[in-house]
C-alpha cells in the first residue's frame, strides 16, 4: 500500500490556469488519474485499510481527494471577483462520473469544514470578499450526496481573525498543545460540525497541516473515547503505507506540492 491523498482548495483562486485554481487543476487531474491506471477511492476505505492493517490489492492503485477549508465551492459554483464563474468541486466530480462513469466508480472526495460560524463569517470579511462562501448551508446536501462526506478542519483555524484566537498565537496550529486547546479544536468542533451535516465527523484535518508531539501521541490516542475520531491528515507530501501514523496521515497539497500535470503523474505513480 503506497497511496496518495490529495489536497484541493476551491477558494484559493490566485489565477485562471490550472497551478492557481483547483477548478481548472481537478478537471484535468480527474482525467489524468484514469489515464495512468489509476481510480479515486473514498478516504474512508483508506483509513480502514490503514486502522486493520490490511494491504489490500484493490488499493493498489488508489488515489484519495480531499479538500480543505470548506468553501461553499466545494459543493456549488461561485463567481469569482477576479476570475470569474467557477463550476464548483462538486459539479466537476459530477460531470466526470456522467461522461467516463467506469473511470471511477467510487468517485467521492472529502470536504474538511470548519465548525465556528463566527470564525467562517471572519474568514469570509477579512480573508475573502465578504460572498458568504463560508457558510454552512450546503453541508447537509453535500454529506447525504454519494460524491462529497463532510470531515473536520476544527473548531476556528486557529486563525488570527477570529474571536478567542490569543494575540500572537494564531495562523499556526502547533500552539493547540494541551487539553483544554485540544478539547475545544477537534472534540467541541465534531460535535458542532454533527450538528449541521448529520453525521459526527470521524478524521481531522489539522488546520495548516501542523501537527505536534501532544497531538499525535497524546491527546489522539488517549481520548478517542471522547473526540471519537479515527484518523488525523497532515499535508507532509509522502503516501500512506502500512507504517503510517494514524495521527499523521501525509498529503499533497495542488499548488505548493505539484503545480502542473507532470508533477501530478510523478507523484500518483510513486515517484515524488
Ligand atoms: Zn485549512
Amino acid at each position: 500500500m503506497q497511496i496518495p491523498i490529495l489536497c484541493y482548495h476551491s477558494h484559493i483562486i490566485t489565477h485562471s490556469g490550472y497551478t492557481g485554481n483547483g477548478h481548472v487543476a481537478l478537471e484535468a487531474d480527474l482525467k489524468l488519474i484514469a489515464a495512468q491506471g489509476k481510480t479515486v477511492i473514498p478516504l474512508t476505505r483508506v483509513v480502514r485499510a490503514l486502522l486493520a492493517q490490511e494491504n489490500s490489492p484493490a488499493l493498489e492503485n488508489a488515489v484519495v481527494i480531499t479538500f480543505d477549508d470548506g468553501s461553499k465551492a466545494d459543493y456549488l459554483p461561485i463567481d469569482h471577483p477576479e476570475f470569474g464563474p467557477q463550476p464548483g468541486f462538486y459539479a466537476i466530480m459530477s460531470n466526470h462520473a456522467a461522461i467516463y462513469p467506469d473511470q471511477h466508480p467510487d468517485l467521492h472526495a472529502t470536504s474538511f469544514v470548519i465548525a465556528c460560524p463566527n470564525a467562517r463569517h471572519n474568514m469570509d470579511q477579512k480573508c475573502l470578499f465578504g460572498l458568504n462562501w463560508m457558510n454552512d448551508d450546503w453541508w447537509p446536501q453535500a454529506e447525504a450526496s454519494h460524491l462529497l462526506s463532510i470531515e473536520s478542519h476544527s473548531w476556528d483555524h486557529n486563525n488570527s481573525v477570529c474571536d478567542g484566537v490569543p494575540a500572537g498565537t494564531g495562523d499556526q496550529f502547533y500552539s493547540v498543545n494541551n487539553y483544554a486547546m485540544a478539547d475545544h479544536q477537534i472534540r467541541e468542533a465534531a460535535t458542532s460540525i454533527a450538528e449541521v451535516s448529520g453525521r459526527r465527523p470521524e478524521v481531522f484535518a489539522y488546520p495548516y497541516g501542523h501537527v505536534n508531539q501532544y497531538l499525535e501521541h497524546e491527546y489522539f490516542p488517549d481520548y478517542q473515547a471522547e473526540h471519537a475520531m479515527r484518523c488525523a491528515l497532515t499535508t507532509k507530501p509522502d503516501y500512506v503505507t502500512p507504517d503510517t501514523s494514524p495521527w499523521a496521515v501525509p498529503r499533497f497539497v495542488h499548488g505548493e506540492h505539484w503545480r502542473d500535470p507532470d508533477a501530478l503523474i510523478a507523484i500518483i505513480n510513486g515517484q515524488a
